[in-house]
């Protein structure tokens, strides 16, 4: 009932002979059974997406404005203009670095959303927070604030990704069973937001993922995929995690 999406999280990172390689071998992925989606830097996104019909293309950030005086940020509405199909909202490295709150995250979320983008929504735990015991409590308010106000027209439209801070970029991975009490917390808590049901919405794991994890986190229940970040700027690794997933 939830189609698998491998989503790559390119960061600031690929230069255009990177994406010309990348682009080379995924010319051969075929018939895949999940959804390939990559959120290269924004001025990537016609690049990337003139490239290949298999990916579909998507921004790691945007502004919780379409337009005005707000030099330096990203309409969502310009991103849907340049056919942008998705875009991260609350990735740990905005909130940690840019120090973007729940209240700016749900208006981001509500704006992209107006604009019919695909919204995947990053919630996750500090080390020291996970240390802490009662870390749920973090995740159920990141997860809960950012989806608030949101309509059921909206439902089709909301991805959540679990993202131990912890995990991402250390090669530290949670295991599949850690991962898999989260989603299932997670998939819980959704089940409170009226305009959502929960056992449709892809909630997807992100930290470490790579070609030989990938399978035994796919394997639980309430895993529909995984955001990835290093992993997925190699176009072989990009594809075997595409064809590792059904
Ligand atoms: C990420 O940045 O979202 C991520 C999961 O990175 P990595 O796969 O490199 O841990």
């Amino acid at each position: 009932m939830r189609k698998v999406h491998i989503v790559g999280n390119w960061k600031m990172n690929q230069s255009v002979a990177d994406i010309n390689a990348f682009t080379e071998t995924i010319l051969t992925m075929n018939n895949l059974s999940c959804e390939a989606w990559i959120a290269p830097q924004a001025i990537h996104l016609s690049m990337l997406q003139s490239k290949s019909d298999t990916i579909k293309v998507g921004a790691q950030n945007c502004s919780n404005h379409n337009s005005g005086a707000f030099t330096g940020e990203l309409s969502p509405e310009s991103l849907k203009d340049l056919g942008a199909h998705f875009v991260i909202i609350g990735h740990s490295e905005r909130r940690a670095i840019f120090k973007e709150d729940d209240l700016l995250l749900n208006q981001k979320v509500l704006k992209a959303l107006e604009n019919k983008l695909k919204v995947i929504l990053c919630v996750g735990e500090t080390l020291q927070e996970r240390e802490s015991g009662d870390f749920k409590s973090i995740l159920k308010s990141q997860l809960l604030n950012g989806l608030k106000d949101i309509s059921a027209t909206d439902k089709e439209n909301i991805i959540i990704a679990y993202e131990p801070v912890w995990a991402i970029g250390t090669g530290k991975v949670a295991s599949p069973e850690q991962a898999q009490e989260v989603h299932a917390f997670l998939r819980g808590e959704l089940k409170a937001v009226e305009a959502l049901e929960a056992q449709a919405t892809p909630i997807l794991y992100g930290g470490s993922v790579k070609p030989a994890n990938i399978q035994g986190l796919l394997e639980n229940e309430d895993i529909d995929g995984a955001l990835v970040g290093g992993a997925s700027l190699k176009g072989e690794s990009f594809k075997e995690l595409c064809e590792l997933s059904k």
